[in-house]
Parts: structure tokens; sequence; C-alpha cells
């Protein structure tokens, strides 16, 4: 263990995501049983820039293992992209005698992690917390499996209307550059297609998808769509596209937005968020900096920051492969 490092402290940073407060638990409780002080940064990077801090004990995180969003707040902040906003939270984490900064939040949020380790030496460690899933090194980020769930409750609500009325909907989910929600939610909800950013299924193939569907004798279809799908119409064009050319169609459109990101955190988000707080501090003190904690194959594990950044998580051909077998 590392002699030099004696306070720790620890931010939740971009969009929140279900499971950051365990992850915050859990590098709070970590550093209490490690004899380390730890101290809570409000607001990301913009409370480092405004010296927000509070110091947080073992009891200061009681009862938020089950609760979602952030008790520390997240922020988007312009003013720690310049060097000048860096060199004031520097000075901010100096002067309170802050040795090392866990971050938890997506890749911007490491972006930034990563510089500010260039630029000082600092040392950092980031949690990845996104229900995007789409960061390199970790086969889940924190939130993802409590959306997927979220998602899955919603369809299967949206079914019981389109089954009930002959209905297609199209059911708008979060992903803007990853399809991993729309995917592995719309294989959990038997939606009839899927329609991701990796993959431009075009819209022909789309009617004739949907035509096969209403042939076959289904009397309802659910198509799940990714918020970043490439097939070059929105949720709206889409239903007026279909509906133009499926006049038997009656075509909703249901987008989740923001439900997705909110909600108590599932067992399995309770249970990584604690191993990777764990992980993270223990490695702040083994003298480790500027890398992500991960799962790899069910292990918790460290990727440099620089490669979970740049690298991408790629969408699983297996579940591509499942996904057409069960829509046939
Ligand atoms: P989400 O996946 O929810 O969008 P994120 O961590 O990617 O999460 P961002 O808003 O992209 O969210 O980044 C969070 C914060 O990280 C920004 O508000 C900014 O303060 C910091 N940040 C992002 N990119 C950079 C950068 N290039 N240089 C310095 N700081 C950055």
């Amino acid at each position: 263990m590392s002699k030099n490092i004696k306070k720790i402290g620890v931010l939740t940073s971009g969009g929140d995501s279900p499971g950051m407060n365990a992850a915050i638990r859990s590098v709070v409780r970590t550093c209490a049983y490690h004899n380390i002080e730890c101290i809570g940064i409000y607001r990301g990077y913009q409370g480092m820039i405004e010296g927000d801090f509070k110091e947080m004990g073992p009891r200061s995180v009681n009862n938020i293992v089950n609760k979602g969003g952030t008790i520390l707040k997240s922020a988007r902040s312009l003013e720690f992209k310049t060097p000048e906003g860096r060199k004031k939270a520097h000075e901010n984490l100096v002067n309170a005698g802050i040795d090392a900064l866990v971050v938890i939040g997506g890749d911007g949020t490491f972006t930034g992690a990563e510089l500010f380790n260039n630029e000082f030496g600092y040392p950092v460690m980031g949690i990845p917390g996104t229900i995007d899933n789409d960061i390199y090194g970790t086969s889940h980020t924190l939130g993802y499996d409590t959306a997927l769930n979220t998602v899955v409750e919603c369809i299967d609500k949206i079914r019981d209307t389109a089954s009930s009325h002959n209905r297609l909907f199209f059911v708008e989910v979060m992903g803007r550059d990853a399809g991993h929600i729309a995917l592995n939610a719309g294989i959990g909800a038997g939606a009839e297609e899927i329609l991701i950013p990796e993959e431009d299924l075009g819209l022909e193939r789309l009617l004739e998808s949907l035509q096969k569907s209403k042939a076959s004798g289904k009397s309802s279809s659910i198509v799940v769509v990714s918020e970043g799908d490439k097939i070059g119409k929105n949720v709206f064009e889409l239903k007026e596209y279909v509906e133009e050319h499926m006049p038997e169609y009656d075509v909703r459109v249901s987008v989740l937005g923001h439900m997705q990101r909110g909600g108590s955190p599932s067992c399995f988000d309770r249970v990584l968020a604690s191993r990777l707080g764990v992980k993270a501090v223990e490695s702040i003190l083994e003298g480790k900096s500027n890398y992500m904690v991960g799962l790899i194959q069910d292990k918790v594990a460290l990727t440099p920051l620089e490669q979970a950044i740049k690298g991408s998580s790629k969408i699983d051909e297996e579940l591509l492969r499942v996904s057409d077998i069960m829509t046939t």
C-alpha cells in the first residue's frame, strides 16, 4: 500500500446513471476500511473548480446503495475544458490535501481525467458510469443493467396495447453511438425488429420484415430503435414512412427518454458498483494511476484510460445472430 495517499476525492460527472451512488458508497467505505480520508466533490469537475468539497465518512453513505441518481450531483463543466479551469481545480485539490481522484462517469469524464493526469501528474482512477455501455474495457458500465430492465418493463407494457389494437409500435431507446440497449432489450422483450447504429438495415428491408411478420400471422409488432440508428429517419419519420407504404398498419411511436436513466439500481449494478469502487481505491493505494476499472470476463480488471477512451465497445455478433433468429 502506498504511504503517500492519505486523502482520496470522489466525483460523479456527465450523465447520471443508476449505481453511481452505490459506487460512491463503495469508494467511501473502502477508504474508511484502509484508514484513508475520503472527500466528496460535488457537481463533477465544476465542483472541483469551485472547491465544493465535503468530507465523507462511512456513515455518510448510509441508505444510498438502492438510490438512483447521484448524491454528489453531476454537471457538465465547460470551464474544466480550459487550462485555466483545470489549473484552478488542481490548486483546490492540493490546498485541500487531496492526493488522488476517483471519477465516475463516461468517456468525456475520462478524457478530462486523463488530461488532468497528464498536465499535473495527478493520480486518477475511473469508474465507468453510463447506461449506454459504450465504453471499451468493461463488459458492463454502471446503470446499463438497470436501464435494460427498465426498457424491457416498458416494452412489455407497450406490447399489451400493441396486441390489443393490432398496432405497430416504434419504441425509441437511448444509445446515440451504441446499440447495446436496443439489441439486448429488444431480444429480451421479443421485438420484431431492432434498429441499431452499428447496422443499417435499410428502409426496404424494414418494410419487408414487417410485411413478413404480418403475413406470418403476428397481430402486433414492436420495433426497437436506438436513437443513433443509421436508417436515416427518426422514429416519427419512420412512422410516416411505414404508414405510407403499409396503410393497413396503425403505427404509434413511444420515446422512452430519460426514464431509462433513473430508478433504483438492479442488484447486478449494486454489486458491480461495490466491486469497482473497492478496486479503484485499492489500485490507487497500490500506486496505480490513469486507469479505468471495469469488468472483463466477470473479473474486475484495469484498462488504461487512454484505451478506454479511444477503444470502442463492439456489438456482440452472436447476439445479432440470436436476434435474427428470434425475429423469424
Ligand atoms: P455521458 O456518457 O453520460 O455523456 P460523459 O462523461 O461522457 O458521460 P461529458 O459531458 O462528455 O459526459 O463529460 C463530462 C465532463 O467531462 C464535461 O462536462 C467536462 O467537464 C469534462 N470533459 C469532457 N471532455 C473533456 C475534454 N476534452 N477536456 C477536458 N474535460 C473534458
